[in-house]
């Protein structure tokens, strides 16, 4: 489904980032990237997001090499991948409700899809009864699994998902992995970076460390190990 090529990046600076990169990804995989700061992690996704583009090699999502894609077909083809960022990034004047219904609006749905998929996404994330509530009322965690209903309200094949329990709490972070693992069972792939231990212990599922730029170990039940 995913596929880098013998991708390397350097940036324009000169600076390195990533090097002989070859790496697939199955559907259905529920996947942890690990690493030291600067190890090339974002690199990566940004490369699968068609945000920056290989010094050498290529990226494939299915059979479409990404980074030969018309620049009129990025926005489609970015609305296969649904992001969750470290900080959230919900509109802080909406409510858990409208920011979900916001990213339908913003793909063209129609409003009685909205109205029967939100109470459905909210459900799945378990905020039915915060469905009014402003971020600002709302518990990191619960501020994360809005971002998630958000990630995943317009049915992205994969969800990327960047440090996303970066700035929560242990609670918070168990609830938030028990919501991916559950998006990741109903069939949608999952691709996390994470500096947690205790996420990528619990979640038993594979583990990519990177290493100044480098894929250094790959396991199909790994553990963070650095
Ligand atoms: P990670 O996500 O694992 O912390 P990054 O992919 O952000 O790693 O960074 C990999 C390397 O590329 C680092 O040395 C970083 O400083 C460098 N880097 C990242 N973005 C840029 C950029 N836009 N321009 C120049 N160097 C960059």
């Amino acid at each position: 489904m995913i596929y880098f090529d013998n991708v390397s990046k350097i940036y324009r600076d000169g600076t390195p980032a990533l090097e002989d990169v070859t790496v697939s990804i199955d559907p259905k995989e529920f996947v942890s990237i690990v690493g030291h700061s600067g190890a090339g992690k974002t690199t990566l996704l940004k490369m699968l997001l068609a945000q920056e583009k290989p010094t050498r090699g290529s990226v494939f999502f299915e059979s479409m090499n990404v980074h030969e894609l018309h620049p009129s077909a990025v926005p489609h083809y970015r609305r296969k991948i649904g992001m969750v960022f470290q900080d959230f990034r919900l509109i802080p004047n909406m409510t858990a409700y409208e920011n979900i219904a916001f990213a339908m609006e913003a793909a063209g749905r129609a409003d009685d899809e909205i109205e029967s998929d939100v109470p459905y996404i909210l459900e799945l994330v378990d905020l039915s009864t915060k469905a009014n509530h402003f971020p600002s009322q709302l518990s990191g965690g619960e501020q994360q699994r809005v971002a998630i209903g958000r990630a995943i309200i317009n049915q992205p094949d994969v969800i990327i998902a960047d440090e996303p329990t970066g700035n929560l709490d242990p609670i918070n972070t168990y609830e938030v992995v028990e919501i991916l693992k559950k998006i990741n069972e109903l069939g949608t792939t999952v691709l996390i970076t994470t500096h947690n231990k205790g996420v990528v212990d619990a979640m038993g599922k594979r583990v990519i460390t990177m290493d100044r730029g480098r894929i250094i170990r790959d396991d199909p039940q790994g553990q963070y190990i650095l």
